[in-house]
């Protein structure tokens, strides 16, 4: 057996073992082709197998709708900021979007937004607020869905259902009509929980992800979209960003990340063979739950995250004595737990559970941290 130190990272992050394994058996000679994925056309017969598996897996993990095209991009969920307004903002006459602000992510989406059209922001954390009679710090909580302001001539509403950063996660999507505004898409960043629970697609217009979060490796980012809302893109959209040349092309377009696809594509299998999605998010709630229920549970830890916004993927969590940050480091990194300092913009520090990590590395975080508590409380 290998053992390996379990990886707390927030991204790129953890993969599966058996995924590594696998990929590193067909490494120079994949299914006997006699050569590597990396190697071969990506219009060869061996890749575009490669590519529709993905696809299909996808779709069968997410259960995509008929009319959403799957396409797989380049650029990271940062370009689709840039990507989102310039395919959907000129559907409407009034070339406007709307935003809501959750912390450091859809943030950055919303300024990006700004060069494109007529931007507003529909909600925002950004202020302190009082939550069932408790005071709640900026960007810990998720403003509720009845106090959003639509346009209702936006072209769409954007969110982040999951702030990487923050240790947010938006539990149920809104529903648009009941918002009054039926006509407007909602545009769904989901990088860092994407594959980690199921996605209402009765709700989602569009969802797109960076795969190195929760889906695979850097390089290859997911984009589902309602088919309707393909075909709007500005004059001014680069041609190989253009949600119309992408799909009439299944991704093929320009030369897409092969060997991204490929790793992302057996993680899907790997995800199928534990039962898929809903097995993987039941396995994600007995993590969080066990690792909340200790941090709230200890007076020498904490987390800020108002309950019922927290993340099942990042959990950012502080010592109540900052001074021992960087002991609880370097003891935790020589226990085997890596990369658990938090974003230097939010301090302490934050475990990413993600899908594959099993609940043994929480179970061993948690004793880590009771021992450090024990030797320091
Ligand atoms: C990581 C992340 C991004 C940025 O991803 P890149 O691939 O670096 O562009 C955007 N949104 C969320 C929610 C993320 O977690």
């Amino acid at each position: 057996m290998v053992m390996r130190p379990w990886n707390f990272s927030a991204g790129p992050s953890a993969l599966p073992l058996e995924v590594l394994q696998q990929a590193a058996a067909e490494m120079t000679d994949w299914h006997g082709c006699g050569m590597s994925v990396m190697e071969m056309s990506h219009r060869g017969k061996q890749f575009t197998q490669i590519r529709d598996e993905a696809e299909a897996d996808l779709r069968e993990l997410l259960a995509v709708p008929d009319d959403y095209e799957v396409l797989f991009m380049q650029g990271g969920a940062t370009a689709e900021n840039a990507i989102v307004p310039l395919n959907l903002i000129g559907r409407g006459q009034a070339g406007k979007a709307d935003y809501i602000l959750t912390g450091i992510w859809s943030n950055k989406s919303h300024k990006e937004a700004q060069r494109y059209g007529d931007i507003a922001v529909a909600a925002s954390s950004e202020t302190d607020t009082v939550i069932d009679g408790a005071s709640q710090a900026p960007w810990t909580w998720y403003p509720a869905a009845q106090d959003w302001k639509v346009r209702p001539d936006a072209s769409y509403l954007h969110l982040c259902s999951n702030e990487t950063i923050g240790g947010l996660e938006l539990a149920v999507l809104p529903d648009m009509a009941a918002l009054g505004v039926p006509d407007v898409p909602l545009v769904v960043d989901a990088s860092s929980h994407f594959l980690s629970r199921p996605i209402d697609f009765s709700k989602a217009a569009m969802v797109y992800a960076g795969a190195q979060k929760n889906a695979g490796p850097a390089g290859v980012t997911m984009v589902i979209i309602r088919k309707d809302l393909v075909g709007h893109a500005l004059p001014a959209c680069p041609t190989a960003f253009d949600y119309a040349n992408v799909a009439a092309a299944d991704s093929m377009f320009n030369t897409p990340p092969t060997y991204a696809i490929y790793i992302a594509g057996l993680v899907f299998k790997w995800l199928k063979r534990q039962g898929g999605v809903a097995a993987i998010e039941a396995a994600n709630q007995a993590k969080a739950q066990a690792l909340y229920a200790y941090l709230d549970g200890s007076g020498f830890y904490a987390n800020r995250v108002h309950p019922a916004s927290r993340s099942r993927m990042n959990v950012p969590f502080f010592l109540c004595d900052e001074s021992l940050n960087s002991e609880f480091l370097s003891q935790a990194e020589a226990a085997g737990l890596m990369q658990l300092k938090g974003h230097k913009s939010v301090g302490g520090m934050r475990a990413s559970i993600y899908n594959a990590v099993p609940l043994e590395a929480i179970q061993s975080l948690i004793s880590y941290m009771q021992d450090f508590e024990r030797r320091h409380g």
